[in-house]
């Protein structure tokens, strides 16, 4: 949208436009806007959840810019929830405010992609759809002037840009429970990173405590904002637990709420324990209709059901690392959303950061783009612009995939050691190299980024946040920076000591 005003934008997508995440965001956007709440409140908590790994100035940008981005989207015909008093602020896990602006009751990502679509499709912004980025393209200073990309038909287009942003999302769908798309398989991580752009904090995948766990089922997110209004955990015996381990029971962060389940399931070998909504009574229903929809699909109703839910994989808070301005180690390239490791989340992302984070350095993306590329023609190439594809067979592919889905939940989900994350590792290099023999670029992609992050996960030494290390777990002080890595070299950098 910001660019657009000033420039001539393509949006490209391996699906349709409204795929990603962002439609399925359901608790809301946090934003400091209520009476007993203040961006210095909101700065402190955010920079509680990130567990010292956050970067202060990055998390002031979050928490000033947010109010004015939520406004602008206002402007653009979003209707926020209100109530008489004004915007109603719904309350989640480790804010120590109510301060989520929300859509629709649970709706909100659906209401953001519906108006932003609408707002970049009033403004003559060019939409290329199935049509997969495979390569980012490097003039011969090494700067990034365009994408190759494979379209369903078959054919090869090549886009020349002065600028390219990534905003390509994250990479949850590499474990095989996840509240993502199966699209989410962190493809701009992997082209950013062959590029000889810096990615990092990698080791950090958020682990969501409440997904819904019916065999055979999508794990449909059952929000934080759903305890935030009274609903308990409990296990096969209706009793509470998670105040055994913090004080805070269901309103602990979501590293400590999903340790907890994932800890209790491996003890009694159940496969979920239970959420309990009777606590918020029949308010449930109109407070949370596009999630009570869902459990009464499943024949669950939230008024009298307990509902099953187990940890899922949910946000990846690593990624490619951004400046201040959105702008990523690589010139030309610029990444935001869910594909930047911004600084904004350090080790644990606090609950509806991420749409904001979105919003606000993607606003920054757009216009440092522009400025540092004004009126400049795109420049030429170098090397070979298409490589040849050759078509993997689509049943390898699907195998090989869930090998690498189920390597990854098996040893690098909510607790990690070095054996498990060793073997992660040497299984998703092998499947790298068979799909690199293959031709599956896809596949070589997603084995990449699976790659990456068992290689961060076993370079922390330490317990902190979303990564949990049974073989070290407490946090170090030796640990108290970023890991960041880049193609041929990768090294553990200090973003804040
Ligand atoms: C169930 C659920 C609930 C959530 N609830 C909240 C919430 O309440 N509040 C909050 O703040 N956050 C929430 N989140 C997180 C938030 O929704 C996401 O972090 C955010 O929407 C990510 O937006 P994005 O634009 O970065 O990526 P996405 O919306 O995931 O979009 C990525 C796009 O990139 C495209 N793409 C990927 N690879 C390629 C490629 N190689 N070539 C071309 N295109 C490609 C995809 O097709 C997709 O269109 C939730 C997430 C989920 C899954």
């Amino acid at each position: 949208m910001t660019a657009s005003r000033r420039a001539r934008v393509a949006i490209v997508t391996k699906s349709t436009l409204d795929d990603g995440c962002t439609r399925y965001a359901q608790g809301g956007i946090a934003v400091a806007i209520g009476d007993d709440d203040s961006m210095q409140q909101h700065f402190d908590d955010t920079m509680a959840a990130g567990r010292g790994l956050c970067d202060p100035a990055a998390v002031r940008v979050l928490v000033e810019e947010g109010p004015a981005r939520v406004s602008e989207l206002a402007g653009l015909g979003m209707a926020f929830d209100a109530d008489a008093s004004g915007l109603s602020l719904g309350r989640e896990a480790a804010h120590s405010r109510a301060r989520i602006v929300h859509s629709g009751g649970d709706a909100t990502g659906s209401a953001v992609e519906t108006t932003l679509l609408r707002a970049v499709q009033a403004a003559g912004v060019r939409a290329v759809e199935h049509a997969t980025v495979e390569r980012l393209l490097l003039d011969a200073g090494g700067r990034c002037c365009g994408i190759a990309c494979s379209c369903a038909d078959g054919t090869t287009v090549v886009l020349r840009a002065p600028a390219v942003v990534l905003a390509t999302g994250g990479a949850s769908a590499l474990w095989l429970d996840t509240t993502n798309p199966q699209t989410a398989t962190g493809d701009g991580i992997a082209l950013a990173y062959q590029a000889g752009a810096d990615v990092a904090g990698l080791e950090f995948e958020q682990f969501h405590p409440t997904a819904l766990a019916i065999p055979g089922a999508r794990r449909h997110l059952i929000s934080e904002a759903v305890r935030g209004e009274g609903a308990i955990v409990v296990d096969e015996h209706g009793s509470r637990f998670l105040l055994d381990d913090d004080p805070r029971g269901e309103l602990a962060g979501r590293d400590v709420v999903a340790r907890a389940i994932h800890q209790r399931l491996q003890r009694t070998g159940n496969t979920h324990v239970f959420l309990d909504c009777r606590p918020i009574g029949d308010r449930v229903a109109r407070r949370f209709p596009s999630i009570f929809a869902t459990c009464e699909a499943h024949g669950i109703d939230l008024r009298r059901d307990l509902v099953p839910i187990a940890p899922a994989a949910h946000y990846t808070i690593g990624g490619v690392r951004t400046d201040l301005r959105g702008a990523t180690s690589l010139p030309g390239l610029y990444a935001c959303g869910e594909i930047a490791s911004s600084g904004v989340h350090g080790a644990n992302r606090l609950a509806s950061n991420s749409l904001l984070e979105a919003l606000v350095f993607g606003h920054r993306a757009g216009n440092a783009s522009l400025a540092d590329t004004g009126e400049m023609p795109p420049s030429t190439p170098a090397g070979r612009a298409v490589q040849h594809r050759t078509t993997p067979s689509a049943a390898a592919h699907d195998a090989a995939l869930e090998r690498l889905r189920s390597e990854m939940t098996g040893h690098a989900g909510v607790v990690r050691d070095a054996a498990g994350l060793g073997t992660a590792l040497a299984v998703s290099e092998a499947i790298g190299d068979e799909a690199e023999a293959n031709g599956d670029a896809a596949l070589h992609r997603a084995a990449s980024v699976a790659s990456l992050i068992c290689s961060s996960a076993l370079a922390r030494e330490e317990s902190r946040g979303a990564h949990f290390r049974s073989d070290f777990p407490e946090p170090s002080a030796g640990w108290h920076g970023a890991i960041a890595m880049q193609h041929q070299r990768r090294e553990e950098g200090v973003r804040n000591a």
